[in-house]
């Protein structure tokens, strides 16, 4: 009985696979996917010299982060702006858990007397902490931090409506982990934290998933933070380090600078700042930075990337290209002011982007005495490239 029920399923497994033989596929010829629509023109590029590099961190605690209530000894505004001033920063984003005072920032760390500044520009912002993970809000302006507390435990589309209504800017914060990975919508997203602390090798899945909305066509910028809550001198203030390139020194061009992409990252306030340029039209002069985007002409682009600042001049650094999420080259820098040049063409229609990461000897943050050993030899990150994307995406 038992024999003859297994040569019956045999046979049956025989007559499936003869007729998976004999059916053809059938592949459509002439299929039209209304959804790919032909590029029409794209905004003009920025000047690549009207604006200024600055740096700061874009994840930062005060005492203000604390179950218990403000915690003055933990760590007071006026001493992270302190600290934030004497490397150098620019700007800051101070980025409380709003869970901590049920969404009402705007009465605690923005009411702070030391919140205001004459020269370190001040972001508002703050952690949004939910069920489903974490996001840093940043604005020039105050807005009403409340309401998007309110919404954070409702449809994604009903978030998206009063993220849009209050004109804020969300980054995902750690978006794959280990703890509290962002579980919304990227759609939800401008920018994500693809640097967290200076443990460079904890963010690698947080790198898949940019990778991932990139290659779908999304354009979400990579930002740094360090993510710290109190003083320490492992991880702190500045490590790692977001540099923009704004088109003026005010809080709003920070945040415009986040969401267009001109952006780099960098291990600490001292380490070298990678740039990345494009020469589109073949006549020696670079066009688009990081974060732009051009339509392709299906001739040769040369790329170009420079390393500044604090570059150890004895010492070589690699730089190695990723190209739409693979590894395209790897090419060597060295000298006081290392700079590498190469060449793709990239496709006519297709998106495509190119991005860096530079590996090289560590820079000393005496601040911050052991973060160089752990952050070890990532230097530098920068945003892609980009060529072919929809802006109307
Ligand atoms: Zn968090
Ligand atoms: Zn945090």
């Amino acid at each position: 009985m038992y024999n003859s029920i297994r040569i019956a399923f045999a046979l049956l497994a025989m007559i499936s696979i003869s007729n998976m033989v004999s059916a053809q596929q059938q592949i459509p010829k002439n299929h039209v996917n209304p959804w790919i629509k032909p590029l029409g023109a794209l905004p003009p590029i920025a000047s690549l010299t009207e604006g200024e590099w600055m740096k700061g961190d874009l994840h930062v605690h005060s005492s203000y982060s604390s179950e218990g209530g403000y915690d003055p000894a933990r760590h007071p505004i006026s001493k992270i702006k302190a600290f934030a001033k004497s490397v150098g920063f620019g700007f800051i984003g101070i980025t409380d858990h709003d869970n901590h005072v049920l969404g009402d920032v705007a009465h605690n760390t923005w009411a702070d007397t030391a919140f205001k500044d004459n020269t370190l520009l001040m972001l508002y912002g703050a952690e949004w902490t939910t069920t489903r993970g974490h996001g840093n809000t940043f604005s020039a302006t105050p807005y009403d931090h409340q309401k998007f507390y309110d919404v954070r435990d409702q449809r994604d589309a009903d978030i998206a409506k009063v993220k849009k209504e209050l004109g804020i800017h969300l980054s995902a914060n750690h978006p794959a982990g280990p703890k509290d990975h962002f579980g919304f919508s990227y759609d939800l997203v401008d920018a994500m934290e693809v640097w967290n602390s200076c443990q460079w090798t904890r963010n690698a899945n947080s790198n898949l998933i940019w990778e991932d909305m990139l290659a779908s066509g999304r354009r979400i910028t990579a930002r740094g933070g360090s993510d710290v809550h109190r003083p320490s001198d492992v991880n702190y203030i500045g490590t790692p380090t977001t540099w923009v390139f704004a088109a003026k020194h005010t809080a709003q061009a920070v945040v415009d600078a986040l969401v267009n992409g001109r952006v780099s990252i960098s291990a600490n306030p001292y380490a070298p700042r990678v740039e990345f340029f494009a020469d589109i039209n073949e006549d020696g002069k670079m066009d688009m930075m990081m974060g732009d985007n051009a339509k392709s002409t299906g001739k040769p682009i040369k790329f170009r990337v420079e390393l500044k600042g604090n570059v150890k001049a004895d010492s070589t650094y690699t730089v190695n290209v990723i190209k739409d999420g693979r590894k395209f080259g790897s090419y060597k820098m060295a000298g006081s002011n290392p700079v590498v040049e190469f060449t793709d063409t990239p496709k006519l229609v297709e998106r495509m982007y190119y991005r860096l990461i530079v590996e090289g000897p560590s820079t000393d943050y005496p601040q911050v005495p052991r973060s160089a050993a752990v952050s070890g030899n990532m230097v530098a990150l920068s945003n892609p490239i980009y060529f072919n994307f929809d802006p109307h995406f």
